[in-house]
């Protein structure tokens, strides 16, 4: 059993200011901390030529300084320059507040400087890259040294220092039996924790990897158990018929329903007159038309007399469908409110009344529709989107907002069926595998850098011709800072490339979320005619005058996450085109890319990403926003989750008792909470 709740402020050198960076990482004890895991190992790499420097990727070079170190003072931060060159070109570097390597680097000596290259005032350069001399780099690069996920003003050294320190108070025995231990041969939880953070060797890392991702299958399992244990119970208390009212809102609809899409409606219909409540998953591709199967639903909820709620990811996304299902359903008078995170006091009080009192009929909104405030008279129907999205807790949290309502989520995440039948063994599945016959589908190019005029040009045609564009930005994962920074000087640069009449912005994950919304509105109005941004734009939003979607660094993200990113275009009647511009010359990556190039079926890519990556890809690019687990990977490790998920059949055979074991309650923050 685990004892989670010694606070960091405990922890050996952890003081107040510590203490509140790392709240803003959802780290408060201990525990939590020791399962913060590092997001990758630097091991520093063979130094490279100047020449083959490309932004984004972490590399060394080997190389002298051209020039003593230059050094100013602008705002009282000292910055110190140089510029350094190899047999194949030079490159400019800085460094911010390290006045002394004014006198510690030579000029003609030769270093080695480590850091990640960026595209700033107008050309590369490398900002506070790390410099070694020859010897100490051959040292340094035979270990694997841990790099933490951050926040501005948390080293990654305070961070490994104070794991050192949390490792040796947690308790960690081991909740998994000796047995199923010895026939998975898993590593126990305590070394494999030690290990994870402070690894010995590959080898003892990748068994220590295979433990904790089994831990997080298995608890997401063991939790998806207990739920369904409840959900069996469930009788249907609110039987929804559809009438002749259904058949009108569906021909007075501005486009015709697909087939695939009428048969999803008509399971619907079949669980709603079922005897057990509805408890349904809702997979299509993106752009496949999924909201107006849930408006469909909805509609039938109301007009039986009861209320729906609908739960999304971000409050663009809410916002989003709060306006589509007006237009679908206030033609017939009916009530729906948005509640969100920025919903102001006063509204928020006449809405929470509204819906305690059945006049609101259809609540849309984020997670603020399952604040423990939220009341529903009669709430017979809870809908999610992009459901990946939240975690067990909340959907559980979501459910429990009405008395054993029929539950709907919706998802474009495209599963292969085999990992399927393992992940939604809860749930009945409808795929909606059609798009609308009135989309051309994307035409998409796999393009190297040397392309970058070419696309930017192209944006700007596009733009001359009414149309809109997404550019997604390098992903820079060290921290929120350099994100914002490198979304904001490439959306300057591209501005500065293209005539004034094309307006360029930027949308970040970091901004508040009234300015998010200003952002978007402005770029749903065709005010703005191109988005840069990080994946923030990655979920749901359809801005149908929107045709290219041009990727940078697309080697960088996992299939799955790109085949999302290109759902956002082909939304509308132009044609649409997805550029994907890699800087990897690689061949594994070419190859990945090749599939997305040559396919625009979700599904598909889903199981050549498969085919191709196996089951245990070690340093593979994970599927980041496909499940959250903290380091599990459905693709890569399919084989662990397949254990996972059998060990729990196993101990349940066993009568092994999940429920009383704090590891698998429902509350438990960490680990499964997050997922799905
Ligand atoms: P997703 O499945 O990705 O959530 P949406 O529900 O947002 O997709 O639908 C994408 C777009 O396609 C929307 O603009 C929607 O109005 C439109 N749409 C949905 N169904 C059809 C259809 N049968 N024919 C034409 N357009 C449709
Ligand atoms: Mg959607």
């Amino acid at each position: 059993m685990r004892q989670a709740s010694i606070p960091v402020r405990e922890i050996k050198g952890i003081g107040e200011k510590t203490e509140k960076l790392l709240a803003r990482l959802g780290i408060r004890t201990a525990d939590q901390l020791t399962h913060h895991y590092p997001r990758c190992y630097i091991t520093y790499p063979d130094p490279i030529p100047v020449s083959e420097v490309r932004t984004g990727i972490r590399c060394s070079i080997e190389a002298s300084l051209d020039s003593p170190v230059h050094m100013r003072t602008t705002r009282r931060v000292k910055i110190c320059s140089c510029l350094v060159k190899d047999g194949t070109g030079s490159l400019f570097l800085r460094w911010f507040n390290m006045p002394y390597l004014r006198n510690s680097l030579q000029q003609g000596e030769t270093y080695i400087f480590t850091g990640i290259p960026v595209f700033k005032d107008g050309r590369m350069m490398m900002e506070q890259p790390e410099v070694m001399k020859k010897d100490k780099y051959t040292d340094q690069a035979q270990t694997l040294q841990p790099v933490y996920p951050l926040t501005a003003g948390l080293s990654n050294r305070t961070l490994r220092k104070a794991q050192k320190e949390a490792l040796d108070m947690v308790d960690t025995g081991d909740y998994l039996p000796e047995s199923v231990r010895a026939y998975y041969d898993l590593m126990p939880e305590g070394p494999a924790l030690r290990e994870i953070h402070f690894p010995v060797s590959p080898d003892r890392l990748d068994q220590a990897r295979k433990r904790i991702i089994f831990d997080e299958f298995f608890r997401f399992f063991a939790s998806l158990s207990l739920v369904r244990d409840r959900e069996e119970k469930a009788l249907n208390h609110y039987m929804i018929p559809f009438d002749d009212r259904m058949e009108a809102f569906v021909a007075g609809l501005p486009f015709s329903l697909t087939e695939a899409q009428r048969e999803a409606i008509e399971d619907i219909r079949r669980d709603f007159s079922g005897t057990t409540a509805m408890n349904r998953l809702v997979q299509g591709d993106v752009g496949s038309g999924k909201t107006v199967v849930a408006a469909a639903a909805i509609y039938g909820v109301v007009l039986a007399g009861h209320q729906a709620a609908l739960m999304a990811p971000t409050e663009v996304l809410a916002r989003q469908h709060y306006e589509t299902f007006r237009t679908f359903l206030d033609p017939y008078g009916i009530k729906t409110d948005l509640l969100t995170g920025s919903t102001r006091a006063a509204e928020k009080r006449r809405i929470l009344q509204e819906c305690a009192s059945g006049e609101i009929q259809i609540l849309i909104g984020t997670h603020a529709v399952i604040e423990k405030a939220v009341f529903f008279k009669s709430l017979a129907l809870v809908v999610t989107d992009e459901q990946h999205r939240f975690g067990v807790r909340q959907r559980e949290a979501f459910m429990k907002k009405g008395q054993d309502p029929h539950v709907l989520v919706m998802s474009a995440t495209p599963i292969p069926r085999t990992l399927g039948i393992i992940l939604y063994r809860d749930l009945d599945v409808t795929i909606i595998d059609q798009l609308p016959a009135s989309r051309l589908p994307v035409k998409n190019s796999v393009v190297g850098q040397s392309y970058r005029p070419a696309a930017w040009h192209f944006l700007e045609k596009q733009a001359a011709a009414g149309h809109q564009a997404f550019v997604i930005c390098p992903m820079i994962e060290e921290n929120e800072k350099l994100e914002l920074e490198s979304v904001n000087s490439y959306a300057a640069s591209l501005a500065a490339a293209l005539p004034p009449s094309v307006h360029v912005e930027a949308l970040t994950g970091p901004m508040p979320a009234a300015r998010k919304q200003e952002v978007m509105d402005r770029f749903l109005a065709n005010q703005t005619q191109i988005l840069v941004s990080t994946t923030v734009i990655e979920v749901g939003i359809d801005v149908p005058n929107a045709t290219v979607m041009l990727i940078e660094n697309a080697d960088r993200f996992g299939l799955a996450q790109l085949h999302q990113l290109r759902g956002r275009v082909g939304r509308g009647r132009a044609q649409s085109y997805c550029i994907f511009l890699s800087a990897s010359d690689k061949e594994e990556a070419r190859e990945r890319l090749s599939i997305i190039g040559h396919s625009n079926n979700g599904f598909e890519i889903a199981e050549e990403d498969l085919k191709l990556r196996g089951p245990g890809d070690f340093f593979g690019t994970r599927q980041s926003g496909t499940m959250n687990f903290a380091l599990g990977d459905i693709y890569a490790n399919a084989d662990i989750m397949k254990m996972a998920s059998d060990a729990v059949d196993h101990l349940r055979e066993e009568g092994y008792d999940f429920a009383s074991e704090p590891a698998f309650s429902l509350d438990q923050s960490l680990g499964f909470a997050r997922s799905i």
